[in-house]
């Protein structure tokens, strides 16, 4: 059992072999905050012992979308710490002394049995129904003269860990989980160190725990199974076991596991797509934690400071782009209009070359263009999207097809064009604001005795091109006088 007084020290431990994904980066998550709540240490290890599938690129990307999504790790590869390296390549030295301390003790013993042997073993198991079909244990009796003898004469050999033949039921108790018993017979005397003397997961995993003082493992539920083996290796090292929480996995709308099947998975696509990392983070922690079964906005310093394991669930977890969306437009609702123009609305629109990097265009148009753009934005990708119509000019304006259909071709467009054309001459041109753009088109529909949304929508088209763009009079006069009559003018040839 974990002792609940000591300090708590908890590690995030991917395997590089691929991206940063969506179930990691919640497991990241949730071992960040319970740090925090805890005023714990969180430690990023990087779990490369698998030679054929992890790279240095990977391991980047990873440190990468660590530092996007903010989760400060205290000990680990940049970082440094009192228990490093934090790379389990660079710790094969470590593993190699463990591997031998169990080794002289009796924990693990060396064996020889080749594949052939032991698919025959194991095929043997299967034709007499033998509820066990792991490894034999054939070499697990060699005595130490004849194993050194084979190991002198130069035989290839893997170490294997000696479970304890009287071990009965290991029960694991997890705060997720509750106490999850498994039978040690079933328990293989599994491999620790390869025979190209690499160790095995289970084994390098449980060494590092121990050596860095890991005192809860949370991480995904996947690796449940593997707890038990764990558990061994713990013992065979007479290191205390550290609390485990298996978190649930994360499901695609479908009920199956989150997948490429069910769009982006992995935490880059979201940078890209223009999630913010707070919203992202916030979401993320939702999929299987909730401080009450209600609240939605968890703000980072809040989840720092009300993480608990213990509002862990351990159902399955849904994951809804839907309401990623929701979280990550009230973020953006909720930052300002000039933190929204300053941190997201003019990096957007330099991405998209509709303002140079220096900003082109005076801070109060910046401004006002943002009180519009930001109630609408549900991704930082929606930005210039939304707002491209009023860069260019009357000249470069594009119309949808929508647009000329249903707000100019249509019978008497052209002369609420012109009449609203002789409303906006009229506004001096240092008046030229939305409000008093907006005073002077109001009376149009009922001296024209046309319908109000037919009359704004033949101005809309006219102006934006589309029919969908924020409020009329803040684009008009975003878009400045002479420029505004001259797409009324070009629209007009459009229009009947
Ligand atoms: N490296 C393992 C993985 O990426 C995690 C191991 C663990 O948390 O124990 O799945």
């Amino acid at each position: 059992m974990s002792d609940e007084t000591k300090p708590v020290r908890v590690r995030f431990a991917p395997s590089p072999t691929g991206k940063l994904h969506v179930g990691g980066a919640r497991t990241a998550i949730f071992n960040w905050a319970f740090a925090r709540a805890n005023h714990g240490t969180f430690i990023l290890r990087i779990d490369d012992t698998d030679p054929t599938r992890s790279t240095e690129e990977n391991t980047q990307i990873i440190l990468r979308a660590m530092r996007w999504l903010g989760l400060d790790w205290d000990e680990g590869p940049e970082v440094g710490g009192d228990y490093g390296p934090y790379k389990q390549t660079e710790r094969l030295g470590i593993y190699r002394q463990a591997a031998q301390r169990l080794w002289d003790e009796g924990h693990a013993y060396p064996c020889f049995c080749t594949p052939e042997q032991l698919a025959a073993d194991k095929k043997a198991a299967q034709d007499r129904h033998d509820p066990f079909q792991g490894y034999q244990r054939r070499c697990r009796h060699l005595s130490c003269e004849e194993a050194q003898r084979r190991i002198d004469a130069g035989e290839p050999y893997v170490l294997r860990i000696k479970v304890p033949e009287d071990r009965g039921d290991v029960v694991i108790h997890d705060a997720v989980h509750g106490d999850v018993t498994f039978d040690a017979k079933e328990l293989d005397d599994f491999v620790i160190f390869r025979s190209d003397g690499t160790p095995t997961y289970n084994f390098a995993t449980v060494v590092d725990d121990a050596m860095m003082g890991i005192t809860h493992v949370i991480r995904g539920d996947d690796h449940l199974s593997n707890t038990p083996r764990q558990v061994m290796v713990y013992e065979a090292l007479g290191a205390p076991v550290p609390m485990f929480a298996h978190i649930s996995m994360i499901l695609g709308a479908d009920g199956k596991k989150l997948s490429k099947r069910h769009g982006a998975t992995s935490v880059e696509e979201y940078r890209d797509a223009g999630y913010l990392p707070d919203a992202f983070v916030n979401y993320l922690a939702l999929l299987g934690w909730s401080p009450d079964g209600e609240t939605t906005i968890v703000p980072r310093d809040v989840l720092a400071k009300t993480f608990s394991i213990e509002r862990v669930s351990k159902n399955p977890a849904t994951f809804d782009p839907a309401k990623l969306d929701w979280i990550n437009a009230a973020y953006l609702d909720a930052v300002g209009d000039a933190e929204f123009t300053d941190k997201v609305m003019v990096p957007e629109l330099v991405r998209a070359g509709l303002v140079g990097s220096g900003d082109d265009r005076p801070r109060e148009w910046l401004l006002t263009l943002a009180s519009v753009v930001r109630p609408r934005t549900k991704h930082l990708g929606d930005v210039a999207g939304i707002c491209s119509m009023v860069f260019g000019t009357a000249d470069t304006l594009e119309y949808d097809e929508k647009a000329v259909k249903k707000g100019l071709a249509k019978e008497g467009m052209k002369l609420i064009l012109v009449a609203a054309s002789s409303k906006l001459v009229a506004i001096p041109d240092d008046g030229w604001t939305a409000d008093a753009i907006d005073a002077a088109l109001d009376p149009l529909p009922d001296e024209l005795d046309a319908k109000k949304r037919v009359v704004f929508q033949a101005i809309r088209a006219a102006v934006c091109g589309n029919l969908v763009s924020p409020p009329l009079g803040v684009v008009l006069e975003l878009v400045g006088k002479s420029d505004a009559l001259a797409r009324i003018t070009r629209a007009e040839t459009m229009a009947k």
